[in-house]
């Protein structure tokens, strides 16, 4: 559909003779925030590194934005606007917080726009510029998680994955964090989420989809997805 803004087409993934990936199918609309859900090893990961070029695809496409993308290599696709921010969050320790930031505009060229979301980052967790000049190893672990978010901002996405943004942080700060998603969101950034927090991304999300052992068993908007009694027992915890 020509509003898509992403879309997925029987993908399949393998490592080695593992069959990860088994003939998925999901599209992403501009603007929305989807979510993608299940248990570890269901696939999750896989399929976001794919779409980022950083997990060679055995079958199916991968559409961004019109582009076949699912042999492009992984700086050809942050350049045409699709950023990562990595679960285990994968900041240069040894740089400051500053320079990791710079580092994600690395591709960009317009000077006035990567000040401006500088200063938007800056603005989204205050905390992150209060620690410019501090190295980003020393960082507390939702703070890392923020300027990995940060960073991927700042490459300037149309299309943002974020691979468990919550992951080993303080409750307070999955508070932040799901905030700033939704304030990214409603700045015309579209988001892909990946989240073992399967009630705060569904509160967050549009529309959902559920993965199990490399398939999705189940989608559909995260208002009935919250509602549905299996998603409930499995992910909900009632
Ligand atoms: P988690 O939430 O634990 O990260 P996930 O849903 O993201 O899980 P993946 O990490 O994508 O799942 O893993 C899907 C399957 O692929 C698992 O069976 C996993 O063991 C396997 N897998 C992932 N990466 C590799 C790799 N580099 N080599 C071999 N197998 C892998």
């Amino acid at each position: 559909m020509a509003n898509n803004i992403l879309a997925i087409k029987n993908l399949n993934i393998h490592y080695g003779a593992i069959h990860a990936i088994k003939g998925i199918n999901l599209t992403i609309k501009k603007g929305e925030v989807v979510t993608i859900l299940g248990s570890n090893g269901a696939g999750k990961t896989s399929t976001l590194k794919s779409i980022s070029g950083l997990v060679p695809v055995s079958k199916g496409e991968i559409i961004f934005n019109g582009d076949p993308i699912h042999k492009w290599k992984a700086h050809k696709i942050v350049k045409a606007g699709l950023a990562q921010s990595p679960e285990g969050r994968l900041i240069f320790p040894d740089l400051t917080v500053r320079e990791n930031l710079e580092m994600g505009a690395y591709l960009r060229s317009d000077k006035v726009g990567i000040k401006e979301d500088m200063e938007y980052v800056s603005g989204l967790f205050p905390i992150l510029s209060e620690r410019g000049k501090q190295l980003a190893g020393t960082l507390s672990g939702g703070e890392q998680q923020m300027l990995a978010i940060s960073r991927a901002y700042m490459s300037s996405p149309t299309l943002l994955l974020l691979d468990e943004p919550s992951l080993g942080i303080a409750p307070i700060l999955v508070q932040t964090i799901f905030k700033a998603i939704k304030e990214i969101n409603s700045r015309g950034t579209t988001i892909l989420l990946v989240e073992q927090n399967a009630f705060a991304a569904l509160k967050v999300a549009d529309r959902g989809y559920v993965m199990q052992t490399g398939e999705i068993v189940m989608s559909g908007p995260a208002s009935e997805l919250i509602e549905n009694d299996e998603i409930k027992k499995a992910y909900l915890g009632h």
